[in-house]
């Protein structure tokens, strides 16, 4: 087994196709439940940029079918397919399969609603209500709002939809390898996934979205403290290690008291930072106030003399962060060796809508080879 970043074909991309994924970013928020127990108690949840819809897979499984993917399913999968992956052979595999825990019977949940949002459409899924939208656009918030109680949603009284337990986030702008740029364009996308949590989120509820790891990510982090009493920083044993990729899981939603979400007054630049670590650390009291025109505005309780430490002293809260996925799952940046007969599979879900059709097409028009590149490139992007 050697390293290579360079191969974009790692483990997680073949098992994937092997157990029914439409992408490999479903072992990441598998992970991250393993690490978080993200699903428990949870039924009603919102998907945003959740094409081609690995991670509703993993909602629509959990939630709709009652299946398990804890630790002990996680080494069952894994036990029946890395003979595939891996290249064991049939013995060796038996080997470890009399190790393996009992399958757990699924256990599926009542009264789940799941609703998926993303600028490109979706093949449909068993339990997923898709939406084609912007999530930066505030019209989407009457749209989802609709989509999660179709049936009592009232426009003229928008607050009054039943919130939901868990926002999701894998929002990524079409990166230029400009470090500053992609950075800045996926902030805008967390931001708005934020703000679109906001509106929905009950109390003790659970917002995770993916985060570059920027250098003032530190104050991403202190802004989510404001409104989650946990917030924490993920990084999947999935997601490539040299990716600047990662995950904030922020439990427990404790807005301040009349505190009204909205697109129009989003909570991001311009909302006053916590600048007091302890403060934020939950270890000191914190009046939060909502003003009139809907800012929250918090009094740390600090003296002037103190204020002015902080903004010299750059006291600065660190989110914890913890690696997630068992010690003994696949390494993302490793190459493992394959078996001689081994066969390629098809993707489990070809893209609906590709952005590079269109370049496809030109090339087509103008005479192009798009006989010879079309199957490899609909591959690469499986
Ligand atoms: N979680 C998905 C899965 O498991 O299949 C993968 C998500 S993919 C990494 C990122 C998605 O973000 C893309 O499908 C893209 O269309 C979507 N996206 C980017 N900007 C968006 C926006 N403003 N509104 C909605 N979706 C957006």
């Amino acid at each position: 087994m050697g390293k290579s970043s360079k191969d974009k074909r790692d483990a997680y991309y073949r098992l994937a196709k092997e157990e029914g994924w439409r992408a490999r970013s479903a072992y990441k928020l598998l992970q991250i439940d393993e690490e978080f127990n993200l699903f428990e108690g949870v039924t009603r949840v919102v998907d945003l940029c959740a094409a081609p819809g690995s991670w509703s897979q993993v909602l629509s499984r959990v939630l709709i079918k009652g299946e398990t993917f804890g630790r002990a399913g996680w080494e069952q999968k894994q036990e029946a397919t890395h003979r595939h992956v891996l290249g064991l052979t049939k013995e060796e595999g038996k080997e470890e399969s009399s190790a393996a825990p009992a399958v757990q019977p699924p256990k599926p949940r009542e009264n789940v609603r799941i609703v998926a949002i993303d600028l490109q459409p979706m093949s449909p899924l068993e339990g997923v209500t898709t939406m084609r939208a912007d999530i930066t656009h505030p019209s989407t918030i009457p749209l989802m709002l609709k989509a999660l109680d179709p049936e009592t949603y009232n426009p003229d009284s928008p607050s009054s939809s039943s919130p939901v337990d868990l926002v999701i986030s894998d929002g990524a702008p079409d990166v230029t390898g400009l470090h500053d740029l992609d950075i800045y364009v996926q902030s805008q996308l967390l931001w708005a996934a934020l703000n679109l949590a906001l509106c929905v989120l009950k109390p003790g509820g659970k917002f995770v979205a993916k985060i570059f790891r920027g250098k003032d990510v530190d104050l991403l982090f202190a802004q989510l403290k404001i409104v989650f009493k946990r917030v924490r920083v993920a990084k999947p044993r999935s997601s490539r290690a040299s990716s600047i990729e990662a995950f904030v899981v922020c439990e427990d939603f404790c807005p301040p008291e009349g505190f009204k979400a909205s697109l129009d007054k989003p909570l991001g630049a311009g909302t006053q930072l916590p600048t007091d670590a302890a403060a934020v650390r939950g270890e000191k009291q914190v009046e939060r106030k909502v003003r009139a025109d809907g800012a929250i505005e918090l009094d740390f309780g600090t003296d002037d003399e103190e204020e002015d430490d902080l903004e010299e002293g750059g006291q600065r809260w660190i989110a914890p962060f913890l690696a997630c996925g068992d010690l003994s799952a696949y390494d993302s940046d490793a190459t493992y060796k394959l078996p001689k007969d081994r066969v390629s599979l098809d993707p489990v879900q070809p893209p609906t809508a590709p952005p590079y059709r269109r370049a496809l097409e030109m090339r087509k028009m103008a005479g192009g080879a798009y006989g010879k590149t079309k199957g490899r490139v609909v591959k690469e992007t499986a």
